[in-house]
């Protein structure tokens, strides 16, 4: 949930840390073996946090080319990603103008694919029947 782009081969999940349980380790990746130090990392989230502390949570067209920027640098199941995920899944189909009568079958079937793809994160997070798993399935209809 916080894999980056790999700067050295481009794979977009690649760079981890290479000692998950130091902070301060580098961040390596898992197909080229490029490393950035942890400080340029932590720099880099906080920059793409703050730019997303501006984006409004009720603007479903500003979330989506929020992430349409930030896929291409986070992994797709980072954590960044997966909120702005969990924000357009809420949106869609119940904000006001985008209540499901009035919602395009493109926009249904981005429901349906943010809602599955955040029900597969919370398979690996927390497995099993749980109330984040049901809270998931919920918002899914
Ligand atoms: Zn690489």
């Amino acid at each position: 949930m916080s894999a980056i782009r790999c700067a050295g081969c481009g794979i977009q999940d690649g760079l981890l840390p290479s000692e998950p349980l130091h902070a301060d380790t580098a961040w390596r990746c898992r197909k080229c073996n490029y490393t950035e130090p942890a400080a340029n990392v932590r720099k880099f989230v906080e920059k793409v946090a703050a730019a997303l502390e501006g984006v409004d949570q009720n603007d479903a067209n500003a979330l989506e080319k929020a992430v349409e920027r930030w896929s291409a640098h986070l992994g797709p199941s980072h954590y960044l990603l997966a909120g702005l995920h969990h924000s357009l899944a809420m949106l869609y189909g119940r904000a006001p103008g985008l209540l499901p009568h009035v919602l395009s079958n493109k926009q249904l079937s981005r429901k349906a694919s943010l809602c599955r793809s955040l029900l597969e994160l919370v398979d690996v997070v927390q497995p099993g029947r749980n109330s984040l798993r049901g809270k998931r399935l919920f918002f899914n209809h």
